[in-house]
């Protein structure tokens, strides 16, 4: 940042008459939403009338008919194949895997008979460890079943073992931890093999009701011709004899439809048959003819590489361009930093510390919605109130480009005016 008072008033007088500029533009730009765009949802258009009237499994189950809470295995195996698992221990279920995840933590904090006596047995205090930032609804969920949350730091290599090996050896009640192992949301990394490793450690050195919740919610997102790779956590479980404290998810929400695509459980044999046995009074089976149609658009991983390379070609230069932007502008300031990531939906920003609250303000006073402050924090709290989160897959280019010209003058301006008042 420039350093004397005067070259500081005069770039502040600057940056406000840029600002003032937006505001005449009456803008309406929205970077909230982690969504694929129309032109993204098209892709998959084919979904539409590919069973072409046959509804038929060739084991005789007829689609269209109750039944099967596991899933059909045509989608079972498409959920292993994101996995990289066994089918057998996979569920396909509805269209979202949130509600998976809501339903094994409320599985979990019941209990199942002569298994587990459920995560409330012994102490009313039931936590979660969170790595931070993180993806809002994990927190949310938590919330809702009052969950104790714990931030937990991220490393260059994933979510910081030291801190969460302590934590769990230390205290009983911590009952899980949430992790988007690849592209994770929002700040893109994906774990090292030695995290993933670690971590399958995890439950068995916590309390014997641990669980990882493993959201691979971003496993074969990629924006580069060298995508990142990312352990088998099932297998090192299985080596260790941790795997009944596993549980991963994936869906096809950003592959195919985010609200009509297919989500995907799965766990060690023993806890799918106890889950299954704790959906049953809720649901006869899921939507198999959607499982169908997915199995047979995406028939084998080269289909759902050629389907990801498609949504690349859409989305790489939403990304590009918010990379080419943001180092425009305040690269070499020291004001904020960014993630550049290769895969997922989001790019994470971090302000000077105190400053992400102040540039959002700032942002929709002039019509560029951001994502609140603190919505990658559990209880909606950044400490540090520096962090926020870009989504730059569903604006049109054009008017991701102007919400971009905006957010880097509200940073700067609410850099400047700071170092303003600090110098006087
Ligand atoms: N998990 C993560 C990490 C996400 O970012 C999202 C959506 O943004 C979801 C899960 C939601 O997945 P689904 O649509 O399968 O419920």
């Amino acid at each position: 940042m420039t350093n004397s008072n005067n070259e500081l008033k005069a770039r502040c007088a600057a940056l406000r008459q840029i600002y003032d500029g937006f505001a005449e533009q009456r803008l309406q730009l929205d970077l909230t939403r982690g969504k694929p765009a129309a032109d993204q949802l098209d892709l998959s258009s084919g979904l539409d009338g590919i069973l072409d009237g046959f509804y038929t499994l060739q084991d005789g189950t007829d689609v269209r008919n109750y039944g099967g809470i596991l899933g059909i295995p045509e989608a079972r195996e498409l959920g292993a194949r994101l996995l990289g698992i066994e089918a057998a221990s996979v569920l396909a279920g509805g269209n979202s895997s949130l509600n998976l995840m809501y339903h094994y933590v409320n599985y979990r904090l019941e209990g199942s008979p002569g298994e587990s006596p459920g995560w409330r047995a012994n102490s009313d205090t039931v936590k979660f460890l969170c790595p931070v930032p993180g993806y809002d609804r994990h927190f949310t969920v938590c919330n809702h079943f009052n969950i104790e949350m714990i931030n937990v730091p991220f490393t260059d290599a994933g979510p910081d073992l030291d801190f969460i090996e302590a934590a769990v050896e230390a205290d009983a009640t911590i009952k899980g931890i949430w992790c988007i192992p690849k592209y994770s949301n929002p700040t893109g990394h994906t774990y090292s093999d030695a995290t993933v490793e670690r971590l399958a450690e995890l439950p068995g050195i916590a309390s014997r009701d641990f669980t990882i919740f493993w959201d691979n919610a971003y496993a074969v997102h990629t924006l580069t011709d060298t995508p990142d790779t990312l352990a088998n956590i099932m297998a090192f479980a299985e080596a260790k004899g941790t795997s009944d404290g596993l549980v991963m998810f994936a869906s096809t929400s950003k592959i195919t439809f985010a609200g009509a695509g297919v989500a995907f459980l799965a766990t060690s044999e023993a806890n799918l048959k106890g889950f299954e046995a704790y959906l049953t009074p809720s649901v006869i089976g899921f939507d198999k003819v959607n499982q169908l149609r997915h199995a047979r658009f995406l028939p084998n991983d080269a289909a759902v590489a050629d389907l990801m390379q498609q949504h690349r070609a859409l989305i790489a230069p939403k990304f590009e361009l918010v990379e080419s932007k943001l180092s425009a502008a305040l690269k070499g300031k020291g004001i904020a930093s960014w993630t550049r990531p290769k895969g997922g939906y989001f790019v994470s920003l971090d302000t000077l510390p105190g400053l992400a609250s102040e540039t959002i303000r700032l942002a929709a006073e002039v019509g560029v919605k951001l994502t609140p402050a603190g919505a990658t924090f559990p209880g909606g709290i950044d400490p540090e109130d520096t962090n926020i989160r870009i989504a730059p897959t569903f604006p049109p280019l054009d008017d991701l480009s102007t919400a971009l010209d905006v957010l880097v003058v509200c940073i700067e301006l609410a850099s400047a005016v700071r170092q303003l008042g600090a110098n006087t």
